[in-house]
C-alpha cells in the first residue's frame, strides 16, 4: 500500500464536484478544487489545497496542477492548451527549500477527449468515422453566408431540424429547433454569433444514457470499459427532468445494444474515467448516439443509491486512481428513478416538492432527497430526488406519482 494519499485536482465545484467529494470521503480521497470560494463542492470538503478562482484560468489551473498528483474534471468546458502543456511538461513546484522543481501530473479522461467532445460537431464526426451511428449532420456557415447554408439544411433534411451551437452548450441551451422558413431569421439573430451546425431532426421513441467506466495503463493504452444499466432519460424543454432504470417498455435486446453502442463510443476516446453516452431509440429500434461527456453526469445520479459499493462518482476516483473495478455493475435494487430539482418562479417554488419527498416512506421502497446548496434560478438544476425499489418500474412510478406532480407544478 502507498503511504502517500494521492491528492485529485478537480476541474469545476459544482453539483457534479460536491457529489465527487462525498463520495471520496469515505474512502479518505483527497480532492482539491479549483472554482469560487463557497461552491458546492467546497462547502462539504474543507480542504488546504482547494483553489480560489475560475476553471478558464490557465494560471489557476497551474496552481492547482501544483497542489495535486491526478487532475480530473467535472465539466468539459475546460481550456485544453494549458492541460495539454501540464500533460507534457508538468508543472513547476516551490520545495519547502526555496528550490523548485518540475512535477508531472496525470490528466484523466485525457485533454485530447475534452479537446474533441467540446465541439460537438466534430465529436460526432470523428465517432462517425468509427462506425457509431449518428444523426446525419452538416456544417453551417456563420457570418453573411448563415442564412444560406441554413437555407440548405432545410432542403436536406426537412422540417424540423435541430441548429446547435458547436461549443459550450449544456441543458440544450445552445440548441435551436428550426420548425419552417419563418425561424430562420430568428436563428441568425439568436445563433449568428455562435460557430453552428445543423443536425437531422430525430423522432426518438424515447432516449437511453449509458455511464461506462474506461481504464488504462500508464502508457495510455486501454485497459477496462465497463457499463452500468442502461437508464432512459426524459427530456423537457432540452434539459433533462427523469430517468428511469430499468427504461420503460424497452426489451432487454436493446438494452443490450445500447450498452454495446456506449462502449464501443467510450473505447474510441482517452484517458479513465466514468463516461455518460447519450443515445436515441427510433420506433425502429435503432439506436443513435448524441454526445458523450467524459464525466460524471446526471443520467448517473441513482448510482449513488442504486450501485452503492460503485456510484458513478466512487468509479470515477476509482478509476482515476487506478483502483481495483468490479467485472460487472450490479444494481442492488430492481428499479429507479431519478428527479432533477429545477429551481421555479419563486426562490421557494420547488419547496412543496422537497418537503413531499421527505414525507414519503413506502413499502420495499426508497426516496433520498439531494440539495446541491446552489441558489435557486428559474430551470436551474438545484437538487435532485432517487426514488428506489425492488419492484418493478411501473409499481415504483405510481408510488412516485405525487413527486411527478410536485415536479411538473414548479414548472407552471
Ligand atoms: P446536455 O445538457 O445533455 O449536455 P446539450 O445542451 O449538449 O445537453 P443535446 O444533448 O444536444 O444538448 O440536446 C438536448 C436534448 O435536445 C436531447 O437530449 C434531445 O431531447 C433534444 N435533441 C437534441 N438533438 C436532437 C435532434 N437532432 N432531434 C431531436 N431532438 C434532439
Ligand atoms: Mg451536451
Ligand atoms: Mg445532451
Amino acid at each position: 500500500m502507498s503511504p502517500k494519499r494521492p491528492v485529485v485536482g478537480l476541474l469545476g465545484g459544482g453539483q457534479l464536484g460536491r457529489m465527487l467529494c462525498e463520495s471520496g470521503a469515505p474512502i479518505d480521497a483527497q480532492i482539491a478544487v479549483l472554482d469560487a470560494e463557497n461552491c458546492p463542492a467546497k462547502q462539504v470538503n474543507n480542504n488546504r489545497h482547494h483553489v480560489t478562482g475560475s476553471f478558464k484560468d490557465a494560471a489557476k489551473i497551474r496552481e492547482l496542477a501544483a497542489n495535486c498528483d491526478v487532475l480530473t474534471v467535472e465539466i468539459e468546458h475546460i481550456e485544453t492548451e494549458v492541460l495539454e502543456e501540464i500533460d507534457a511538461n508538468g508543472v513547476q513546484v516551490c520545495n519547502a527549500d526555496g528550490t523548485t522543481s518540475i512535477k508531472k501530473v496525470a490528466i484523466h479522461p485525457s485533454w485530447k477527449t475534452l479537446r474533441l467532445v467540446q465541439n460537438k460537431y466534430e465529436q460526432k464526426e470523428y465517432l462517425r468515422r468509427q462506425g457509431i451511428p449518428i444523426a446525419e449532420q452538416m456544417a453551417i456557415e456563420s457570418g453573411d453566408a448563415m442564412l444560406a447554408s441554413m437555407e440548405e439544411a432545410s432542403e436536406k433534411f426537412g422540417f424540423p431540424w435541430m441548429l446547435k451551437a458547436r461549443k459550450d452548450s449544456y441543458d440544450g441551451r445552445g440548441n435551436f429547433k428550426v420548425s419552417g422558413s419563418a425561424d430562420l431569421h430568428r436563428a441568425v439573430k439568436e445563433f449568428g454569433h455562435f460557430s453552428c451546425y445543423a443536425e437531422k431532426w430525430v423522432t426518438s421513441e424515447l432516449e437511453l444514457a449509458v455511464m461506462v467506466i474506461r481504464t488504462e495503463d500508464d502508457g495510455g493504452r486501454m485497459k477496462r470499459v465497463v457499463p452500468y444499466p442502461v437508464v432512459e432519460t426524459v427530456h423537457e424543454d432540452n434539459i433533462c427532468s427523469k430517468v428511469f432504470m430499468p427504461p420503460r417498455n424497452v426489451p432487454e435486446t436493446v438494452c443490450k445494444q445500447a450498452q454495446k453502442v456506449a462502449t464501443s463510443v467510450v473505447e474510441k476516446l482517452w484517458g479513465r474515467g466514468v463516461f455518460a453516452v447519450e443515445m436515441f431509440l427510433t420506433a425502429e429500434g435503432d439506436i443513435i448516439f448524441n454526445e458523450c461527456a467524459p464525466r460524471p453526469h446526471n443520467s448517473g445520479h441513482a448510482s449513488i443509491e442504486s450501485v452503492p459499493y460503485m456510484s458513478q462518482f466512487k468509479a470515477q476516483l476509482t478509476a482515476i486512481l487506478d483502483e481495483p473495478l468490479p467485472e460487472v455493475l450490479e444494481p442492488h435494487v430492481a428499479s429507479s428513478i431519478m428527479i432533477n430539482i429545477l429551481g421555479g418562479a419563486n426562490p421557494d417554488s420547488h419547496l412543496p416538492l422537497v418537503e413531499k419527498a421527505k414525507s414519503m416512506y413506502g413499502n420495499r421502497t426508497a426516496v433520498y432527497v439531494h440539495l446541491y446548496g446552489k441558489e435557486s434560478k428559474p430551470s436551474r438544476k438545484i437538487g435532485h430526488i432517487t426514488l428506489t425499489g425492488f419492484g418493478s418500474i411501473s409499481e415504483l412510478e405510481e408510488f412516485a406519482q405525487p413527486l411527478l406532480e410536485a415536479t411538473d407544478a414548479i414548472r407552471q
